[in-house]
């Protein structure tokens, strides 16, 4: 048997004692401590497996035994790192950011109840986006999910990360609106209307009376969600669009320009993608299909996969929902902006319900199939983000482009880019895609990462979201006010988590007994 990790001042016997008080309290068959557990909780993505190993895993199915496992944590002092479904790829999946912490794992609880009249979902987090799309199928419910580009993983998780779809429901975490949460010394609590015995409305305001804390135990090391409820979009009665490409690197500044405006007026309401021509290669086809040649691809090879899959150097996909009126004079001035700007085609799409549905993102299916461009170098494969926040400005986006464009050749990687809009911002997603069996290419993933959160840095842009071995890095990016942000945050880690037994680093949030672990 390999060594159990353990945190810092543990023991083997005394995790050995922690495992022995979770199977009393919640039964043998939902705790998890032989190397095959651990193997089974790793992040399979990190560049280093061995940085986040988990002591076990312990799978609670209820709030009261939530409950219970936090109140053994305080006994044993033993930090536990809740998941909802673990699926978390390319920022740490199921794996702690302590290693010997206790991965809480909650995907056995998988309640689902459905306000039909108000199109509010009350979930816990074990339910995956499949879960709730077929249950919404079972009952013949007319609403749409927003689901993210691998789907595998649960609803609240990824809004509970700032995870985001392609709808305009698409940025998760906005559609909470009220939670029950375990708190880190065991106290139930819930957020907004739910703070009120009975109130009909726990699922329809969001803020309650007083301060509103939903977004507080988002990215947050603060309790453990237990309970949350929803926003769903009802069915639109028609679904538009179009697939725009364009031709060159520097279109990204008139395609964010002419985006722009539309999103913040809300004409779009859905917040588009931009993303550039390896999307595409990377998950139908495979690097050796195209070149044996090491370093980043060349100019030969990008237009031979333009060539064959008939794309730009980038692609947006533009969608419309709601009445079909209001959508097709909206496609007018959508056609018109884009063509305005010279595309190289635009292939429009149309729906309305009752046709049969086009499955994907822009209708809200669960997909997995993004997650097959990890076989693009060949062995092992995995990817981190790099996503930093920008305004929405064209010469801003061009010139962040150029400048990770020429890091990725730098650091010998294909690119893989995109700018996702928000309401008024971008999010600058960059893949960096890798083979874990080749040790060339891994010796090189942890400079360019590092390379890449300085040259942002140095321009203001911070990161949304990213991988456990960053959370740190990241946190001390966000540094105005000598880091007046994170003395609050730890100031409240304290206050909430006396022990420091939830998520000890989590988001760069460290509490006192732990703060030795803090990395920069
Ligand atoms: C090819 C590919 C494409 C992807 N595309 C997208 C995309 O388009 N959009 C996107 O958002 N993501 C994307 N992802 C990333 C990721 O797979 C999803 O975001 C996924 O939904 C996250 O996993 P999960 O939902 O199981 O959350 P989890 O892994 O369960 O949770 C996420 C984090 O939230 C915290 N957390 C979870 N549950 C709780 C709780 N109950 N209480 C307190 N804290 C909790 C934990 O710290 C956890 O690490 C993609 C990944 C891949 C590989």
């Amino acid at each position: 048997m390999a060594d159990i990790p353990l945190p810092r001042g543990f023991t083997a016997a005394k995790m050995s004692q922690a495992q022995k008080a979770f199977e009393a309290a919640l039964g043998a068959d939902k705790v998890f401590f032989t190397d095959l557990d651990r193997t089974a909780y790793e992040d399979k993505f990190a560049i280093d497996d061995a940085r986040h190993h988990p002591a076990g895993a312990i799978a609670p199915t209820s709030v009261e035994e939530v409950q219970a496992a936090v109140k053994i944590a305080n006994q044993f002092r033993l930090p536990l790192w809740p998941i909802s479904r673990g699926k978390n790829l390319g920022y740490g999946t199921s794996a702690p950011e302590l290693a010997g912490s206790v991965v809480l794992d909650l995907s056995r609880m998988k309640r689902i109840e459905f306000d039909e009249a108000n199109g509010v979902v009350t979930l816990e987090p074990g339910v995956g986006f499949y879960d709730l799309y077929d249950y919404l199928q079972q009952h013949k419910l007319p609403f749409w999910l927003s689901t993210p580009g691998n789907s595998w993983g649960s609803v609240i998780g990824n809004a509970l990360d700032r995870g985001v779809g392609y709808t305009p429901y698409g940025e998760n975490t906005k559609n909470f609106c009220g939670m029950e949460v375990v708190l880190p010394t065991g106290e139930v609590v819930r957020t907004g209307m739910g703070a009120f015995s009975n109130a009909p409305t726990w699922g329809l305001y969001p803020f309650g009376f007083g301060p509103a804390w939903d977004q507080m135990f988002v990215q947050s090391n603060f309790g453990i969600v237990t309970k949350a409820n929803m926003w769903l979009m009802p069915e639109p009665e028609s679904l538009m669009g179009m697939d725009v490409e364009y031709d060159k690197p520097e279109d990204i500044k008139a395609m964010i320009d002419t985006i722009g405006p539309l999103r913040r007026e809300r004409v779009l309401q859905q917040s588009p993608s931009i993303g550039n021509w390896l999307r595409a290669a990377a998950v139908l086809t495979r690097r050796t299909d195209w070149t044996d040649k090491p370093g980043a691809l060349g100019d030969d090879v990008i237009d031979a996969i333009r060539k064959k899959f008939a794309i730009g150097w980038w692609g947006v996909s533009l969608r419309l929902y709601g009445r079909e009126g209001v959508n097709k004079a909206a496609y007018t001035i959508l056609e018109n902006a884009m063509n305005a700007i010279k595309p190289l085609s635009i292939k429009p799409t149309s729906w309305v319900k009752g046709q049969p549905m086009e499955y994907s993102g822009w209708t809200g299916t669960p997909m997995t199939f993004p997650m097959q461009n990890i076989n693009w170098y060949g062995g092992r494969g995995g990817h981190i983000g790099f996503s930093p926040l920008l305004p929405q400005d064209g010469t801003a986006a061009l010139a962040q482009f150029k400048r990770t464009y020429a890091r990725y050749k730098e650091y010998g990687m294909d690119y893989q880019g995109s700018f996702a809009f928000g309401e008024r911002h971008l999010i600058n997603v960059n893949a960096m895609i890798f083979n874990k069996d080749d040790p060339k290419m891994m010796s090189r993933i942890d400079p360019f990462f590092r390379q890449l959160v300085a040259d942002a840095k140095a321009q203001g842009y911070g990161e949304y979201r990213t991988h456990l071995d960053y959370m740190d890095l990241v946190a001390t990016t966000y540094d105005w006010n000598g880091g007046a942000l994170r003395k609050l945050n730890e100031k409240v880690k304290n206050a909430l988590d006396p022990n420091g037994i939830l998520a000890p680093g989590k988001s760069g949030i460290w509490p006192t007994n732990y703060a030795g672990e803090r990395k920069a």
